[in-house]
C-alpha cells in the first residue's frame, strides 16, 4: 500500500514526524507537505500561480518532499500523477489542537482528507487534542500509534465514496485511552474577539485574537468523546446539502417575479 502523508503545519512539524515513522510500518510512504504554517487555512486550490515542489529532510533523515501550495494541493499534486504509484489513502496530521464542530470548516488538516475524498481516496486526518496551556514538547507518539493501527483497519474497509474521516485523540498515555466512539460534530465555542492596533505609520490594522475555542461537550459528539477520554472518529461527507430544509425551502414558493 502506498501512503500519502500530508499536513498544515508544515513539512518540519513534529507531528509529521510521529506518524511518518509509524506509518512506514504498514506501508510504502510518501510525505508532501506545504513548507510553512496553513493553519486555518479552509480548503485551498492554487489556480493563478506555479507551485514548486522540492525535497526535504525530516528531522529523522528521512526523506520528504515540500511544496509552497496548501495541504489540499499537496493532496491535488500526489494525486495528480506527481507521486507514483498513485496512493491508496492520504493521512494528514498529526495537528497539534483537535479540529471538532465547525471547525472542519477552517482546518488545513480536515480539507487535506477532503482532496482525497474528491478524488476517490480514502482520506484521514488526525488531530491531538493538546491542553490548552500545555508547556513543553507536545507528546505526538500515542496518537501516532493510534493512528497506524486504525489506518490499517479502514483501508481494509469499505469507506463509502465522498466519506472521509476526522479523527481526533485525546491528550492522554496510550494505556488510558478507553477506546474509539464514532461521532457527530459538536457544538464549537468560538470566543474570537477584533484587536485593533496601529502600525508604526499610524495605519490601523485588525487581528483575529481572543481566546482558544471552547465546546459544548454533548454525549455523542467529537467534543463530548475527547471530554470522556476516547478516541473520535466522525465520518464527513463532501455533500454539504441540508436535505431535510429541502421541503420547508420548496414550500416558500421562490420565485422570479
Ligand atoms: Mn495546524
Amino acid at each position: 500500500m502506498h501512503i500519502l502523508l500530508t499536513n498544515d503545519d508544515g513539512v518540519y512539524h513534529p507531528g509529521l514526524s510521529a506518524l511518518a515513522y509509524q506509518l512506514r510500518s504498514i506501508g510504502e510512504l510518501t510525505v508532501l507537505a506545504p513548507d510553512h504554517n496553513w493553519s486555518a487555512s479552509g480548503h485551498v486550490k492554487t489556480l493563478h500561480r506555479p507551485l514548486r515542489v522540492w525535497e526535504a529532510d525530516l528531522a529523522d533523515g528521512t526523506k520528504a518532499l515540500t511544496t509552497d501550495g496548501a495541504p489540499s494541493d499537496c493532496v491535488a499534486l500526489a494525486l495528480l500523477g506527481l507521486v507514483q504509484p498513485s496512493p491508496e489513502l492520504v493521512v494528514s496530521g498529526i495537528n497539534p489542537h483537535a479540529n471538532l464542530g465547525h471547525d472542519v470548516t477552517y482546518s488545513g488538516t480536515v480539507t487535506a482528507a477532503m482532496e482525497a475524498a474528491i478524488a476517490g481516496v480514502t482520506g484521514i486526518a488526525i488531530s491531538l487534542d493538546t491542553p490548552e496551556h500545555h508547556e513543553g514538547p507536545v507528546d505526538y507518539a500515542p496518537a501516532a500509534v493510534i493512528a497506524c493501527r486504525l489506518a490499517r483497519q479502514i483501508t481494509q474497509l469499505p469507506l463509502p465514496e465522498g466519506v472521509l474521516l476526522n479523527i481526533n485523540v485525546p491528550y492522554l498515555p496510550l494505556n488510558s485511552i478507553r477506546g474509539v466512539a464514532i461521532t457527530r460534530q459538536g457544538l464549537r465555542v468560538y470566543r474570537d474577539a477584533l484587536v485593533r492596533r496601529e502600525d508604526p505609520r499610524g495605519r490601523p490594522y485588525y487581528w483575529i485574537g481572543g481566546e482558544a475555542p471552547s465546546g459544548v461537550a454533548d454525549h455523542g459528539t467529537d467534543i463530548g468523546a475527547l471530554a470522556e477520554g476516547f478516541v473520535s472518529i466522525t465520518p464527513l461527507q463532501l455533500d454539504l446539502t441540508a436535505l431535510p430544509e429541502i421541503p420547508l425551502l420548496e414550500g416558500w414558493g421562490l420565485g422570479l417575479d
